[in-house]
């Protein structure tokens, strides 16, 4: 048992000064401060002059590493879990990119897997971005979302990579249009949301006009596909504001900043306002990382890309702050775009809110929203900025032999 005391509480919503009472993985009460008593042998944390929020959930990580595009010394270790927790994410999607030569599907949920058994919530995407069809565990991707419980959508799939629009012509789009189907309908068979994550190459000014297409054609939900990093550029932002305004997810893209090698990108932050004031709902509006990535540098007069261009995930944490300190959101709002958003989008029933019944799953920030303690699944992973859980070879490899 834990009882968090004196919590300034945002459940994402503002709900001022609470007691969270966590019983093994689950928050089963939320009351006025001292209305919980604690029982011998409970955790007690005074989180006085803190928020407590939900834990972020991240939902595009490459957390296998990926593939870099340079040969392979480009090819990204895998995420560790403390990598996730330091900056508040307590919730991963994790999926294969454009490397599913040397790390397949196997890898992603034994990884997954890993994550799970360090304390964290982790969940997998069958598929990988290029290959159609998509490589899977089970060599269905149906039986891999019916059967397998980690596995929760199928993504990314690219509509074209790299840009050559020779996909966006017809198979591509057509590709995209028998996956979803796929993905929708097993979804409902097993109980998940059968998500279906997109990556658009904004190149040649194609972007989601193919998806608009097949959506009229096929009259498919809109919202059973996540197009990623819409801030990728003018283009893309401009289709995204069309797809948010016809009741589509919108995901921005964290790592993708002018400052961080996009030249052509719009910083996070400031494609959420354009999101909004262009009549794009809140509620359906998320962030993610694509964390743990390393697509070339966009270098200008380069034929040829000579550097990887690391995504950090903690651009998840950096991007929502700056919402809040540039006066963009409030708090609460915020909050949304990373927590409830994000698990109504996926269909992740007991994530995303502090609250009865739900995952205790919690990050406190000090006055300047920095991360400072970290529970996920009731245990404390971080507490008052130091590490508690790591992975089981963090240390070691950090530290080496001693
Ligand atoms: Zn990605």
């Amino acid at each position: 048992m834990m009882l968090i005391k004196n919590a300034t509480l945002y459940a994402p919503e503002y709900r001022g000064l609470a007691d969270i009472l966590v019983v093994g993985e689950q928050v089963v009460q939320v009351s006025a401060p001292g209305g919980s008593s604690a029982l011998p042998n409970t955790k007690e944390i005074d989180a006085r002059g803190r928020a407590v929020c939900p834990g972020f959930i991240d939902n595009h990580v490459h957390v296998l590493g990926g593939g870099g595009g340079l040969g392979f010394r480009s090819r990204v270790p895998e995420l560790q879990t403390s990598q996730l927790t330091r900056v508040g994410t307590t919730t991963v999607i994790g999926m294969l990119g454009y490397d599913q030569s040397t790390k397949d599907m196997r890898g992603l949920l034994g990884k997954t897997k890993g994550f799970i058994g360090d304390g964290i919530s982790a969940f997998a995407l069958t598929g990988a971005t290029l290959r159609h069809p998509v490589p899977t565990l089970t060599g269905d991707l149906c039986d891999d979302i019916a059967f397998i419980d980690s596995i929760i959508g199928v993504g990314e799939i690219s509509i074209s990579e790299l840009g050559y629009g020779y996909d966006s012509l017809g198979p591509g789009a057509q590709y995209i249009a028998e996956t979803l189907v796929q993905a929708l309908l097993v979804g409902r068979l097993a109980g998940k949301g059968g998500i279906l994550c997109l990556q658009v190459p904004p190149y040649f000014e194609q972007c989601l006009k193919p998806l608009f297409e097949m959506l009229d054609k096929s009259h498919m939900p809109i919202e059973q596909m996540v197009p990623s990093h819409v801030n990728q550029t003018d283009g893309y932002m401009a289709d995204a504001i069309t797809w948010g305004n016809r009741g589509g997810w919108v995901d921005v893209g964290a790592n993708y900043r002018p400052d961080n090698h996009y030249a052509r990108s719009t910083q996070p932050a400031e494609a959420v306002t354009q999101l909004i004031e262009a009549g794009v709902p809140l509620q359906k509006i998320l962030i993610s990382s694509d964390g743990n990535g390393a697509p070339p540098k966009e270098e200008k007069g380069e034929a040829v890309p000579t550097r990887a261009n690391y995504g950090h995930v903690g651009s998840l944490h950096m991007v929502w702050r700056q919402l809040i300190e540039q006066d963009r959101l409030k708090p609460e709002e915020a909050l949304t775009l990373v927590t409830s958003n994000v698990a109504t989008a996926y269909h992740l029933k007991n994530k995303g809110r502090v609250d009865v019944g739900m995952d205790a799953d919690l990050v406190f920030f000090d006055e300047n929203w920095n991360v400072d303690t970290v529970v996920a699944r009731g245990k404390v992973m971080v507490e008052d900025r130091n590490i508690v859980v790591r992975g089981m070879f963090e240390t070691t490899i950090l530290e080496g032999l001693k």
